[in-house]
């Protein structure tokens, strides 16, 4: 039985090869590369050498096949991903700018992956889980792919599982009004919440990352780490802030890399590291992830973690 478990969204990547190649003309794609960030989450915990399972569903399509080949490859229990005949494999198309910004264009509510639902989480499946990881991602892409995480989170809970949760939602698809209903659920239960600056600034409403990540404790969430991609990160508890610097890479595909810094933080956690030690770990995964072009390709094994913290200066 799995120890760490995901679901939501898989789907599949096409992105410019090259900088300022925007989606609206005609021009070259490269992929596709196996995505969606509750995979890349589980992929990462994969690659870490720990038994993990996924929940979603896919297209009966080549692209269905790319993202489930690679998880199945890596060593995550696929038996809980269905795969359907009259829905296609979602799919994302990702063009980078030069100043840093992505513009995505995604094939999701009306893909496979919104199919999820509650019926899609076996209770027998959950009982041994030690870890659920939950997406913002998961709970946008249709309302009984919502439902599917909240029923997790509860028998997760039930079971004694920690709760991660990534609140990686666009609030200029939803508006912040919808994303915060959305969430609350989730902020309810979870032990371990991962965002951004601009999502912890939009689930409390402050203008100052540092403050939101102060009341989000304040309200009952044990550890928020925030993540602030070059810059490192800065794990907040009731005992207080502690900065963790990124390690230097050389950047060539930032995305994902928010999805396996969470994969190698619950695998620390669980290995029985300190919140501090786990954000350090999950640093240096977070700095491989970005070094290859798609958001799987450069996911470490553990002892290309050890090898590479031993080898590189923070
Ligand atoms: P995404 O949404 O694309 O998955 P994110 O915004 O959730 O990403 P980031 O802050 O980009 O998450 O990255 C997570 C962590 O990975 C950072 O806190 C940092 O530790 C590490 N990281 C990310 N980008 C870099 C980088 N260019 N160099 C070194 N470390 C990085
Ligand atoms: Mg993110």
């Amino acid at each position: 039985m799995p120890q760490v478990l995901s679901l939501g969204e898989l789907l599949v990547e096409m992105m410019r090869p090259a900088v300022d190649q925007p989606l609206d003309e005609p021009g070259q794609f490269v992929g596709p590369f196996p995505s969606g960030a509750p995979a890349i989450f589980v992929d990462a915990v994969a690659r870490l050498g720990m038994s993990c399972g996924f929940i979603g569903v896919v297209g009966d399509d080549p692209f269905g096949r790319c993202v489930t080949r690679r998880l199945e490859a890596d060593g995550v229990d696929m038996c809980h991903v269905r795969v359907v005949s009259h829905r296609t494999t979602g799919i994302a198309f990702v063009s980078y700018r030069s100043d840093g910004s992505r513009q995505f264009l995604f094939h999701l509510p009306e893909s496979a992956a919104a199919l999820l639902s509650p019926e899609d989480v076996h209770e027998d499946y959950l009982r041994g889980v030690r870890a659920l990881h939950v997406t913002g991602s998961a709970l946008s892409v249709s309302e009984s792919s919502r439902e599917a995480c909240y029923r997790a989170i509860d028998l997760c809970k039930q079971y004694g599982a920690m709760v991660s949760f990534d609140p990686n939602i666009r609030p200029e698809l939803l508006g912040v009004n919808v994303v915060r209903t959305l969430c609350e659920p989730v902020l309810q239960s979870c032990d371990i919440l991962l965002p951004s600056g601009a999502e912890a600034a939009m689930l409390t409403g402050d203008a100052d990352e540092d403050t939101a990540c102060r009341a989000l404790v304040a309200r009952g969430v044990p550890i928020v780490v925030l993540k602030r991609g070059a810059r490192g990160c800065v794990v907040f508890t009731e005992q207080g802030r502690v900065e963790i610097p990124a390690y230097r890479v050389t950047e060539i595909d930032p995305t994902g890399a928010g999805d396996a810094f969470a994969g190698g933080f619950v695998v620390a956690l669980l290995r029985g590291m300190s919140v501090t030690e786990a954000a350090r770990f999950a640093s240096a995964i977070g700095a491989l992830a970005v070094t290859r072009q798609g958001p799987m390709e450069g996911l470490p094994t553990l002892a290309e973690v050890q090898t590479f913290m031993n080898s590189v200066q923070e």
